[in-house]
């Protein structure tokens, strides 16, 4: 028998695994966090570039984490709202992501529907807030960097991990580690998904993409530009990004058929970036700081919860980037778990009713799994038309929109990621009969900002009373309040305890 010698480890400090570590600490929960990243454990950021586009509600939840974390993103990231969409050389449309939004309380910091940020930033910017819960007296974060973990087993009551480490002279030694809980956070080719035994699957789309990130000083709007079909790279699309230090990130629709090694040369890319620049009029030297080619899948596990194993974020699910929806929904993952977990290791919590609460994450985040799989699909197909009838009805689409907005909304160049509703939920109460509500954007099930969000509490707006979950999520309302019920909708918000 192993001696269960923390609450919680999270395997994978990516953007889920470190909102998810970090979150937890908050709350009073010691971690262990472990990441087999050799660069990292030496202090370099991870290889690559991945996420760039951080959505509002992604900003919303690291500010909730300290360590002024949110605004060190914004002060660091590119924030944009306005996108726009060509066809061939011309402006179809433009839209403003922020429109319509509403006027922020004086409480309240309103987030930018978007900020551009190198994953790495994020990632050393989280980092930097779980060392601070590392640090000091009483750590509440455990960091192993450099730590692999091989393999996973688990019985009633604890998991067990077998992990690898590697010091900075490359010696390796192995070790075993146990806790109540592991959640995995390891990212889409999961060690822990594969050592279960289990699968995430889905569909993968037949196209690839190049994306490349090139260093420029260039005059393009701080705004989101994607052409289908432009001169300098016909029958394809491509999107622009601004980053920050000058860096643009260039996404090219290669096609099925395009050789990925070729693609990737130097020599290869760079005719297709002096093209795009050449059509927008724009003299300037650029110099290609990283590349890759993509072929994506949009994928999920069945199930999230596995006794006490758990899984978010890509080694739960994954979609196509166009819509920014992967390390964004596993902030969200991270965000709808965090409150949980803490409320089921606190003491006073009924062991029978852990698994109610934990179905509710499952539930919960396989839904918003499935809506944004549903969406990345749907822009992806438009993207990548497969059939001769497809491409029709996108060039027609496409025509109409020049003119007449019904059409603009059947363009689909990726829709953006927001935050999930949910429609039900075990956690959430149902109106009462006779109540009347006037605003449909405060149903039960959406994320609201009324006030700064902490524990589970009531609160009462425009005569109407409001119970909020801790992730900001609508569990129940009423016009008339009656202490009975709100009594019991907020011990059902808790999985079914007074709370
Ligand atoms: C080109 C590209 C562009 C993208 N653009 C966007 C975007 O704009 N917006 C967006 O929201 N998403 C975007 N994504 C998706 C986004 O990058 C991922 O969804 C995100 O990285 C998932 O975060 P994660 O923490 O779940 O997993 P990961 O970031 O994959 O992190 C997993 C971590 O687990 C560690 N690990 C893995 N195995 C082990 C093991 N056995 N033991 C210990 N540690 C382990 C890894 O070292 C890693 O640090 C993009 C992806 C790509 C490829």
């Amino acid at each position: 028998m192993h001696p269960v010698t923390v609450p919680v480890i999270v395997v994978g400090a990516g953007p889920t695994g470190l909102t998810l570590a970090i979150d937890l600490a908050q709350r009073g929960v010691r971690v262990v966090l472990i990441d087999g990243d050799a660069r990292r454990a030496k202090g370099l950021p991870s290889a690559g570039s991945k996420a760039i586009c951080f959505a509002k509600r992604t900003l919303e939840v690291w500010d909730k984490l300290g360590g002024d974390l949110g605004q060190r993103m914004v002060d660091k990231g590119v924030p944009w709202n306005v996108g726009r969409v060509f066809l061939q050389g011309d402006e179809v449309y433009s839209f403003n992501l922020q429109a319509g939004a509403t006027e922020p309380s004086a409480q309240s910091s309103e987030r930018p529907a978007f900020i551009n940020l190198q994953q790495y930033y994020a990632e050393e910017f989280l980092m930097d807030r779980a060392q601070e819960l590392a640090s000091g007296d009483s750590p509440l974060i455990d960091i192993r960097l450099g730590h692999t973990v091989k393999s996973i087993t688990q019985d009633g009551s604890q998991a067990i991990l077998a992990v690898t480490s590697t010091s900075a002279d490359s010696v390796s030694s192995n070790y075993e580690i146990s806790s109540r809980y592991v959640v995995a956070c390891d990212g889409s080719r999961s060690t822990i998904r594969r050592s279960l035994g289990l699968e995430s699957q889905g569909r993968t789309f037949q196209d690839r993409f190049l994306i490349a990130d090139v260093r420029m000083t260039a005059d393009f709007p701080t705004e989101r530009w994607f052409w289908f079909d432009p001169p300098f790279h016909p029958n394809q699309s491509v999107l622009l990004h601004r980053q920050p230090d000058n860096v643009w990130r260039i996404d090219f629709q290669l096609g099925w058929d395009a050789d990925p090694e070729e693609e990737k040369k130097p020599e290869n890319i760079r005719p297709r970036v002096q093209a795009l620049l050449d059509k927008a009029g724009m003299k300037t030297e650029f110099e290609l700081v990283w590349a890759s080619v993509y072929t994506f899948a949009c994928s999920r596990m069945d199930k999230f919860v596995h006794d006490r194993v758990i899984f978010a974020g890509d080694a739960a699910h994954g979609v196509s980037p166009f819509g920014a929806r992967g390390a964004n929904s596993g902030v969200q993952d991270a965000e709808n778990l965090a409150w949980k977990l803490a409320l089921i290791l606190s003491p006073s919590f009924p062991r029978r009713r852990e698994s109610t609460l934990l179905a509710s994450y499952g539930s919960e985040r396989e839904y918003a799994a499935d809506d944004n799989i549903k969406q990345s699909t749907r822009s992806t197909d438009f993207i990548t038309p497969k059939s001769e009838i497809s491409h029709v009805f996108r060039r027609a689409v496409l025509d109409l929109a020049r003119q007449h907005p019904f059409a603009r909304s059947l363009v689909n160049s990726g829709r953006l990621s927001t935050a999930t509703h949910l429609p039900s939920s075990p956690l959430h109460t149902a109106d009462e009969p006779g109540d009347v509500f006037a605003d449909d954007a405060m149903r039960v099930g959406s994320v609201v900002h009324i006030e700064s969000q902490g524990d589970t509490r009531v609160i009462k707006k425009d005569d109407v009373t409001y119970l909020i979950r801790p992730d900001g999520y609508i569990a129940a309302r009423w016009n008339t309040p009656i202490a009975a019920l709100v009594q019991a909708a907020l011990d059902k918000a808790c999985g079914g305890i007074t709370c």
